[in-house]
């Protein structure tokens, strides 16, 4: 009756098709590689868009002075302030303001947003004048703008909406420049301020990651959304012949989460994930590795399960309601620890509606959070080591190109530092594990040691500011 056999039949098949053996990590590191190269080639060349951002200088610390920062991603706004001391001082004094957006503002126009916005910085500056007497004396101030939707970059400081996403939807803004709005909205304030740079979230996480340690080469978050960036060779970016920059490089924003590859594991549950979703096709690197989508998918298994068997009890309609398990639910699933999982127990009851559920289904479901969980982890580490490669920090570049050459030829590795910024890697501990464990599984014993991952916090708003303060100041 219980139909023990086929769950397990299905757990197997999940385990086999989610499979991530060394060998197809590679075959992804490898495809993660040539779609940089080719999204770096030509406008449209690969699912990367391989966004130039026009930052060719990261912060290093020399950084002195105060500068402001706003951050617009989601359902929070955010203002800040920062002190920076120069060389070995590093940041004297921070200050934050954090103020929900409106929901009627979200929908209007792009005039009522940005009064908004510039209302809320001028009383945040006044406040800090009033703490800071010697603030109002510095003429004209610079500010760091993170802007967390898809923007065409045209300079350091500028660019044009492509379009909304979170819920955000004002249609006269697609197209025009969001750093212009922000400084006229400004000016209309009376405010004297100068964006110095609009920046993709990513692009802040790598700023904070150099100004702390300057070996640190490239960015990953990994929370509700997955994007990285890196720093590239100036001459490597084909589709901008003749970019000329002072350092020779420039910050890429890879908008990775719309990566794809044949070698990457996908089951049923992801093919249905995406076709259910608002943006089928799109995406899709995302869709298995984020936040967002891993306890979705988890839901998709467990369903099935309960179709075709009764071990989770009568199905329970809570079952099939897409997105009801949340990953941070999964998570404390997959990481219960009590003996008789209480936890587990108490998410089916709780929240999918399955009572009394046996402890060898139980165990199962953990079996099934740790598949999924693992299979993202090890994808997104397999995309942090193409990211290496790219650059020539995997150990491959030597000339003959054979890793055991490269690694012994000595001097030719650099020890390499990628930001690790994001919800789902913070707080996932599992998750987390499982991704240092595949980059330094996929590098090997060599290698590994030269890559370190180094969680940032606040790249979105801390990195704002320094890219200011290192862009306008002479350090
Ligand atoms: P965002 O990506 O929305 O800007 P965060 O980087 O803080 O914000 O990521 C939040 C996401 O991280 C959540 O949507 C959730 O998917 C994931 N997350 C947060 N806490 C946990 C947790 N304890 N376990 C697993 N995932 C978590």
């Amino acid at each position: 009756r219980m139909k023990w056999k086929r769950v397990v039949g299905v757990l197997r098949e999940l385990e086999e098709a989610c499979g991530t053996s060394v060998s197809r990590l590679r075959q992804v590191v490898d495809a993660m590689a040539v779609e940089m190269h080719a999204g770096l080639a030509s406008e449209g060349g690969s699912k990367l868009k391989m966004l130039l951002t026009f930052v060719d200088k990261l912060p290093n610390g020399n950084e002195k002075g105060i500068c402001y920062a706003i951050h617009l991603g989601g359902t929070n706004f955010r203002v800040l302030r920062v002190h920076l001391g120069g060389r070995r001082s590093g940041i004297l004094r921070r200050d934050v303001e954090r103020m929900p957006i409106p929901q009627h503002l979200m929908t209007s126009t792009s005039e009522d947003l940005f009064e908004f916005i510039a209302s809320s910085l001028k009383q945040f500056v006044v406040g800090e004048e009033e703490k800071d007497s010697e603030l109002s004396s510095v003429s004209r101030s610079e500010l760091g703008f993170t802007f967390s939707f898809p923007v065409k970059q045209v300079s350091v400081s500028s660019g044009i909406l492509i379009k909304w996403t979170k819920g955000f939807s004002i249609a006269d803004m697609i197209g025009k420049d969001v750093s212009e709005c922000l400084q006229q909205a400004m000016a209309k304030k009376g405010l004297n301020i100068h964006v110095a740079a609009l920046v993709n979230d990513t692009v802040g996480t790598l700023a904070v990651g150099h100004y702390n340690d300057e070996d640190t080469v490239a960015a990953v978050i990994i929370g509700t959304g997955t994007n990285a960036c890196y720093f590239e060779r100036a001459d490597a970016i084909i589709k901008c012949q003749g970019l000329l920059t002072t350092s020779g490089g420039m910050v890429v924003n890879m908008e990775w989460g719309n990566f794809w590859s044949s070698h990457l594991p996908r089951t049923q549950y992801d093919i249905d994930l995406d076709a259910e979703s608002p943006n089928p096709n799109d995406q899709g690197f995302e869709k298995m590795i984020s936040g967002m989508y891993l306890g979705d998918i988890v839901r998709r298994v467990l369903l099935r399960m309960s179709r075709e068997s009764d071990i989770f009890g009568p199905s329970s309609s809570r079952l099939s309601t897409p997105f009801i398990l949340r990953t941070p639910l999964m998570a404390s699933m997959h990481q219960d620890d009590t003996p008789d999982l209480r936890e587990v127990a108490r998410v089916c009851n709780d929240v999918l509606g399955i009572p009394d559920v046996s402890l060898k289904a139980r165990k199962l479901i953990v079996n099934i959070c740790d598949i999924i969980t693992r299979r993202a982890a090890r994808l997104a580490a397999a995309g942090i080591v193409g990211i290496l490669k790219k650059i020539g920090r995997d150990g491959s570049a030597g000339v003959a190109g054979s890793r055991t050459k490269a690694a012994s030829s000595g001097g030719k590795l650099k020890r390499t530092v990628v930001a690790m910024e994001g919800g789902l890697y913070t707080n996932y501990t599992l998750f987390r594990e499982y991704l240092e464990e595949a980059v330094a599984e996929i590098l090997g014993e060599e290698l590994a040691p030269f890559v370190t991952l180094k969680v940032v916090e606040d790249g979105s708003g801390l990195g704002a500011a320094l890219l200011a303060a290192s862009l306008s100041f002479i350090s």
